[in-house]
């Protein structure tokens, strides 16, 4: 096959990259190792659209972030029917001796251009965040802060990116990059070559592998663990905004997070590893998540937690390699994409954008490029009228499949429709068996749903992809 521009990964960089660049009369190819996109560190985040607060000025992920808050803000959620939630942020001071790290964080964010940052007293925060404990004692209130589920910001952007003609090709680990004498690429991955005169390396963990593969100059990529606990949906008014403490050398510190999705969450911690693949959370870890949140809302318990997960931040040094590496011609690297990359992700891929057109590729404007794509109907979003109204168009909108997230089947069949393979493609999309039971009640029905809707054996259904099978075939 024979592209303009390859993309390798599809976690958040990559599916960016693969919308911004389905605006132009181009072929774009997407190769994703995994069996659905956002299966990488985009998946195992905090879901925070930072605001660009806690970034050297000078640093390039600052206002790449800063931009990307403002395209979220200003364009995307809309755009993309995306459940961003600009909730603001506070970053708590415990006493008179914070109060100038605290300025200097402010006039960083304000040199950077974060708007409307403003130190607030404690009877600020008694009114705006009552379970805030006695040791905090002020803080910077950061009004463009927001949430999102991650994950479901990646499928947006693919999806949109396919429907203005991208094509993602899953299970496609590449393996190989041939330089041919001609110029331009030839990629190896699944088995097939892909060529094409551009490539983008957003290989999260692995970028600096592929960057070995294509002969590139030489980064070592070191995995940075977090590790998050998710606490009960009874808990999802214990804080009005994100909550920070002031920063440590290493990383913004034990946050309590609110989420797209109603649960509260605390963490992440901050550890480098050497692992890529070490996705194991730790009694150490749990402890250190819990005593950091409890500084900041002392109510917070060990029994309030119903799952925890870690991811790995691909980090390689202090900021994001994005560049063109002159001496492979045609290949971009975005690599070293830590937080705050989720955040700025669109605005990287404009920067992408940029470097590809300064390199030759032509960016001629689609007529019909579709900017919007609308948003997948969550029956926990309705309201009572609303969920009649769709009821008697729509009679599988009453047919619950997962009684602890009330999603119904309709809702299952629709993330099919819109691209899940897999048990876990359905739970981000949907959070059907992402509750109290785990899924235990209804993975079998969801399993029925995706036999029906794919066409496949029961026995090829999988949680994650190939090997992760539920169901085995015993005459086999
Ligand atoms: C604990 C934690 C909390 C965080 N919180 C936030 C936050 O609140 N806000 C924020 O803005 N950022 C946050 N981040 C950072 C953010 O998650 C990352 O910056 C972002 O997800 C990186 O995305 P990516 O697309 O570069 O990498 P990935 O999501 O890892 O995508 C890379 C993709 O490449 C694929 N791939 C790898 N090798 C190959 C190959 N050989 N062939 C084909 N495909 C390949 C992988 O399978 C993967 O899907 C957090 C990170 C962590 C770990």
């Amino acid at each position: 096959m024979t592209a303009d521009v390859i993309i390798i990964g599809a976690g958040i960089s990559g599916a960016a990259v693969a919308r911004e660049l389905s605006r132009y009369k181009l072929k774009i190819v997407i190769l994703e190792k995994e069996a659905e996109p956002a299966f990488g560190v985009s998946k195992s985040n905090s879901g925070i659209i930072h605001a660009g607060t806690q970034n050297p000025p000078s640093s390039m992920k600052g206002w790449l972030c800063v931009e990307g808050n403002r395209l979220m803000r200003e364009e995307l959620a809309a755009d993309l029917g995306l459940n961003f939630a600009q909730c603001g942020q506070l970053i708590a001071a415990f006493g008179p001796e914070d109060l100038p790290e605290l300025e200097k964080i402010k006039k960083e964010g304000e040199e950077l251009g974060v708007k409307g940052l403003a130190l607030v007293d404690r009877a600020w925060l008694d009114r705006n965040e009552p379970n805030l404990g006695p040791e905090v004692k002020a803080a910077l209130y950061v009004p463009s802060a927001g949430i999102i589920s991650p994950y479901r910001f990646v499928y947006a952007l693919v999806e949109n990116a396919v429907r203005n003609g991208a094509e993602l090709r899953t299970s496609r680990k590449v393996t190989a990059v041939r330089r041919p004498e001609g110029g331009g690429f030839e990629v190896v991955a699944g088995g097939e070559v892909y060529r094409a005169k551009f490539l983008v390396n957003a290989a999260g963990l692995r970028a600096d592998e592929v960057s070995a593969l294509a002969g590139a100059p030489a980064f070592t990529i070191t995995p940075r663990k977090g590790e998050e606990y998710l606490l009960d949906k009874k808990l999802g008014h214990l804080a009005n905004h994100i909550i920070f403490p002031l920063p440590s050398k290493n990383s913004k510190g034990i946050l309590i997070i609110k989420t797209a999705d109603g649960n509260p969450m605390i963490g992440p911690t901050a550890h480098d590893t050497e692992d890529k693949d070490d996705l194991s959370t730790s009694d150490e870890g749990l402890a250190e998540a819990l005593a950091g949140a409890r500084r900041l809302v002392p109510s917070i318990s060990k029994g309030d937690i119903i799952a925890y997960f870690s991811g790995l931040r691909p980090v390689s040094g202090k900021d994001f390699i994005i560049r063109h590496e002159d001496s492979v011609p045609g290949l971009v690297t975005v690599a070293g994409i830590q937080s705050p990359g989720l955040t700025a992700a669109p605005a990287i891929a404009g920067m992408v954008a940029d470097i590809l057109k300064k390199r030759g590729l032509k960016l001629e404007p689609k007529e019909n490029f579709h900017r919007l794509r609308p948003r997948p109907r969550h029956l926990t979003e309705l309201t009572p009228a609303e969920t009649r109204r769709l009821l008697e168009k729509d009679p599988a909108y009453g047919d619950i499949v997962c009684r602890c997230e009330l999603v119904s089947a309709a809702e299952v069949r629709d993330a099919v429709k819109r691209g899940a393979r897999t048990l876990d493609g359905v739970k981000f999309r949907t959070r059907a068996q992402a509750g109290r039971c785990h899924g235990g009640f209804c993975t079998t029905r969801i399993i029925k749903i995706m036999q029906e809707e794919l066409g496949l054996p029961v026995t090829a259904v999988t949680k994650r992809g190939p090997g992760s099978e539920l169901i085995k075939d015993e005459r086999k």
